[in-house]
């Protein structure tokens, strides 16, 4: 019986740390889409209960398809890991990065308005470009840039998925202005 109850709560010991796992990117650390939807509804809670705008800024790495064909797969790893850890520390307290896909990110800014996020932005715009990557292999460091798309919202009428689409929208932007930019989302 004993043996029964220690065994029902190593169980869900495991499922605890399967369920926070499956939380989280094992490659940057960071949590991934699955914990995205709650956190957004949380901050549109906010705006709807407090009138607390949010803003979301959405970057991805400018050509890093290159950086796998010119490198390889491993050292595109590194990037992306490199890239995560520092957009986590780029972060305030309420502030949250996602893994979105492959090699964008998602930051959920906490209290912010557009004009703040793009300050964060471009901080996180300067400090990815000024990343040194390094490797025995590779005859000299390398540099990366990205482009990013902010949006903000301050009124109740808009939803998730609307954010989101501005921030892609203005991510679109940057990449077709020629990428390395910080772009914002204007009607
Ligand atoms: P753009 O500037 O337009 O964003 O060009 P890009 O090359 O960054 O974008 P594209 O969508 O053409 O290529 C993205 C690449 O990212 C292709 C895919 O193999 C790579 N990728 C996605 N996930 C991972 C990963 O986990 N590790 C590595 N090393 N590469 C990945
Ligand atoms: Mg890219
Ligand atoms: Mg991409």
């Amino acid at each position: 019986m004993l043996h029964f109850i220690a065994s029902e709560k190593s169980l869900s010991m495991a499922n605890q740390k399967l369920e926070s796992l499956s939380n989280v990117d094992p490659l940057t650390g960071l949590l991934n889409r699955r914990t995205m939807d709650y956190v957004m509804d949380q901050q549109m809670a906010d705006l709807h209960r407090k009138g607390i705008p949010f803003s979301a800024v959405l970057f991805d790495i400018d050509h890093f398809k290159a950086v796998n064909d010119k490198f390889g797969h491993l050292i595109g790893d590194q990037v992306l890991s490199r890239v995560g850890e520092l957009a986590g520390h780029s972060l305030r307290n309420g502030d949250f990065v996602f893994r979105f896909g492959g090699e964008e990110f998602l930051m959920v800014l906490a209290q912010t308005t557009q004009h703040q996020a793009q300050e964060m932005a471009e901080r996180l715009h300067q400090g990815i470009k000024q990343l040194r990557f390094e490797h025995a292999d590779l005859p000299a460091a390398f540099h990366i840039t990205a482009s990013f798309g902010v949006a903000a919202v301050d009124s109740t009428e808009t939803n998730v998925d609307e954010l989101l689409r501005q921030a892609d929208v203005a991510l679109y932007q940057a990449k077709a202005g020629g990428r390395d930019q910080v772009c914002l989302y204007s009607l």
